[in-house]
This record gives C-alpha cells, sequence and structure tokens, in this order.
C-alpha cells in the first residue's frame, strides 16, 4: 500500500491509518498489527454487544481486528476476540459478523481456554500476539504502568491458549452460538453462509487454508450440524435498523482504506449520494489524494449527521494529512466536544495541536494527550506526540518516560531500558513518572533476560 496512510512506526513494522488514528501496532518478528479506529470499535461493540449479553460475558470484552488479509478468527484469553481484517471484509452482511463472533464468544463462555500444549505454528503466533494481548489488556486497565507490567506476562498465557480447538469444543461453540443468534434476534443461517467460505478447504495443503480452518477444525461436520439445526428453524429476521446501519459504516470504512482508492471510486456508482456512498468516496479521494474533493464529501457528511463524531474526526484527518493544521485543530476540537471520552480522537486532535505552524497550543497538546494516555496508553502514535509535548515543555525527564513506554510497546527493549535509566536519572526519585520508568526499567530488564 503507498501513499499518506502508511507511516514507519519504529523501526520493525508499518502503521496504517484509518480514522487519523488507526494505529497499526507492530508485531515482534512480522509486521502483523492490530487496526485502531474509534470509529470501526463503536461499529463493533453495536454488532458484539447483544451477543455478549446473552453469552453471559462482560461487555468490556474486546474485539481486536489483526490487519492480515487471511481468514481466521480467534480467542487466546477470557477477554479478547480476534478477527483478521480479511475475513471481516469478506462478510457481507451484520449477521455473518455476529454469527462469527457468538462462535468465538462460546469458545470463552464454555471454558475452552485451558491450557493445552501448543502446535509449533501457534506457538509462533502466539509469541507475536504476546503484544496484542499486552495493548489490549493494559487499554483496559487505564494505568500505563501496571498496563506495562501486563506486557511481560502476555506471551505465556498467549502460549498455552492459542490453538487449534477439538472436535467437541467446535460442535459445542456452535450449537451456543446458534442459540445466543436466535436469543438475540439474530438470524442463525448467517452461520452457515460463514462456514461456506471455508468449504472445501480441509482438503488443501496447510499452506493454502485459510488459518481458520486450521483454528476451526471440521469444517464439514460443523457445516452438517449447522444445517440440521437450522432445518429446524423458521426465517430467521432481518438485521436491525442499528446493525445494519453500523456494520456498513465499519465495512466501509475498512474497505475504503484498506483497498486501492481507484478501485473503490470505480465501484461506487457515481450517482449514489447515500451516507454510506460519501463517507467510502471521502476516503478514497482522501487516499488517492484529492484533499479538496475528499472534504468536499466529508462535508455532505456532516450535513447528513452534523453531530457525529467520527465524520468530525475524518474532516479533521484529512485536513492535518493535507497540512491545513489550523482548520484541522478546528475540527478535531469539534471531534472531542462530541466524543470527550475517545482515547484515539483525543490523540487526533493532540496531534494536530503539535503540528509545525501552531506554535502556541503545546500545553493545551500536553493537556490533550494526557487525558488520551490515561484512557488508552499503547497507541505508539499518541507516545511519541506527548514525548514531544513534554520536550517543548521543558520537561525532558517526563519525554524520556514517556519514550521508553513507547518502545516497550514496540518490543525495542534496549532502547526502552536506556529511555528509562535516562529518565530516572532526570526525575526526582518517587515521582510518578520515576515509577513509570522504574515499571518499564523492570519489564525491559526481564524481556532482555529471557533472550
Ligand atoms: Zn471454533
Amino acid at each position: 500500500m503507498a501513499g499518506s496512510m502508511l507511516r514507519q512506526v519504529g523501526r520493525i513494522g508499518r502503521a496504517v491509518t484509518l480514522g487519523g488514528l488507526l494505529a497499526l501496532m507492530p508485531m515482534a518478528a512480522h509486521a502483523q498489527s492490530i487496526i485502531r479506529d474509534a470509529e470501526i470499535e463503536r461499529a463493533l461493540q453495536e454488532l458484539a454487544s447483544p451477543i455478549f449479553r446473552v453469552a453471559g460475558l462482560p461487555q468490556s470484552t474486546r474485539v481486536i481486528i489483526i490487519n492480515d488479509s487471511s481468514m481466521n478468527a480467534f480467542v487466546a484469553d477470557a477477554r479478547h476476540i480476534f478477527i483478521h481484517s480479511g475475513l471481516l471484509m469478506r462478510l457481507e452482511d451484520p449477521d455473518q459478523v455476529q454469527s462469527v463472533l457468538a462462535h468465538e464468544a462460546a469458545h470463552i463462555a464454555n471454558g475452552h481456554l485451558t491450557s493445552r500444549p501448543a502446535a509449533a505454528a501457534s506457538a509462533q503466533t502466539a509469541a507475536r500476539m504476546g503484544l496484542l494481548l499486552a495493548l489490549a489488556a493494559g487499554a483496559a486497565s487505564g494505568e500505563g504502568g501496571a498496563a506495562i507490567g501486563l506486557a511481560a506476562g502476555g506471551m505465556s498465557s498467549a502460549q498455552r491458549s492459542l490453538l487449534a480447538h477439538t472436535r467437541a469444543e467446535e460442535a459445542s461453540a456452535d450449537q451456543s452460538a446458534l442459540r445466543y443468534m436466535v436469543s438475540a434476534g439474530i438470524d442463525p443461517t448467517a452461520m452457515l453462509e460463514v462456514l461456506d467460505l471455508f468449504r472445501g478447504q480441509e482438503a488443501l495443503s496447510v499452506g493454502r487454508q485459510d488459518p481458520y480452518v486450521r483454528s476451526h477444525p471440521l469444517t464439514r461436520d460443523r457445516y452438517r450440524t449447522v444445517q440440521a439445526f437450522l432445518a429446524t428453524q423458521g426465517a430467521g429476521p432481518e438485521p436491525s435498523a442499528s446493525s445494519a446501519y453500523w456494520y456498513a459504516r465499519l465495512n466501509a470504512k475498512l474497505s475504503a482504506f484498506l483497498r486501492n482508492p481507484s478501485w473503490t471510486l470505480r465501484r461506487i456508482d457515481r450517482n449514489d449520494t447515500g451516507e454510506i456512498a460519501t463517507l467510502m468516496r471521502a476516503i478514497a479521494y482522501h487516499r488517492t489524494p484529492d484533499p479538496d474533493r475528499a472534504l468536499s464529501e466529508v462535508g455532505r457528511l456532516l450535513q447528513m449527521r452534523p453531530n457525529d463524531p467520527f465524520y468530525q474526526e475524518l474532516q479533521g484527518q484529512i485536513l492535518f494529512e493535507s497540512r491545513r493544521y489550523d482548520a484541522a485543530i478546528s475540527a478535531y476540537g469539534r471531534a472531542v466536544d462530541l466524543a470527550p471520552r475517545e482515547a484515539l480522537i483525543l490523540a487526533g486532535y493532540g496531534r494536530a495541536l503539535l503540528a509545525p505552524d501552531t506554535s502556541g497550543n503545546n500545553a493545551r497538546a500536553l493537556q490533550v494527550l494526557t487525558r488520551a494516555q490515561a484512557r488508552d496508553p499503547f497507541d505508539p502514535r499518541m507516545l511519541r506526540d506527548l514525548a514531544l509535548a513534554y520536550a517543548r515543555a521543558g520537561q525532558p525527564g517526563l519525554a524520556a518516560t514517556v519514550t521508553a513506554e513507547r518502545y516497550a510497546v514496540l518490543r525495542r527493549m534496549d532502547d526502552a531500558a536506556a529511555l528509562a535509566n535516562r529518565a530516572i536519572a532526570l526525575l526526582p526519585q518517587g515521582s510518578p513518572g520515576w515509577i513509570r520508568a522504574q515499571d518499564v526499567l523492570r519489564v525491559a530488564e526481564a524481556a532482555q533476560r529471557r533472550r
């Protein structure tokens, strides 16, 4: 992928930016990364919430998108469901997404996460997932230091649990998932449609299978069982208006940011002035790049929904990335007013406030980025911006602490240790920044010992 949406994060991975803030977290050995975007996360919550309710899972259970074009979905602990962007983009309606979530939720609810010896391939995946889990757990805890502490523990728990499920587990997860869907008023036929995507893959060599077929084996047996269940059911309900709407936004945003913009523009009907087509055109023009056209499409979105924080955020992103910094600050400011607790939008606002020709905003930037960090401490771009704001404010000790935290998130443990030591030398002993630097140092040294 080319264009302004890609940027280097550290030296080991690449970051895509969706929604201003789709920060991709690079994994240790591979450039696999997670997709962070406030609008997409809002949409996923809409789809997952009824499933979690009937499955008895807490609403704080998180659905995390991995930027990977292969099809897979899996659970690695009781609090996170992972789904590949490749699978999400192949699914065709909200029911299908919900059937995948229901199956994974059932693996959690039915206790299929007990430790088993890991297959070699799973162990490798699990090692890469360690950081992801740490990131997600840390974001949930909201405590920078504590969250970094969890980073060290992420790996072994992932290694235990990220494995292929057994035949019995697949059967039980399917039965539960079908029940969840019926209870939540979702058409269970969608589960069969999803299994159709994997039909025939069992006969392929492992290298040609989608990873889903390995993590959830026996597709043919599952297919027959689900078919038998559906034979006893009448026609399912239509998706709710709200599910359909948020699914359409999720799909539009993911697709327009991950696919080639000219492909997107060719695919949308020129005369379609509806909200979803307008959203896709705005993103595709932005990535062309054609900021004027992108902004005029976003203007139309904001006429349709003047109080939508995600459209305000998108306007801010387009303005920022086309270097119209003052206007970007205004747009992000409106987005923050509409969604003051949204860490990813706060981070975008802070970044705009730090822009080169907007001097005099550093104190405001520092305040905004500190709020973003408190709500979600694992966004490396936000951490880089926050360190810059501390440095400009004449606080090199705190700049070093935050940079140490960023290196720890990026798994650059030697750099993390060096910066943590610098922070410890600069900051008053026992101060909050000093304590956080000590946390990073402990995690970095433990990681260095394991090598
Ligand atoms: Zn399964």
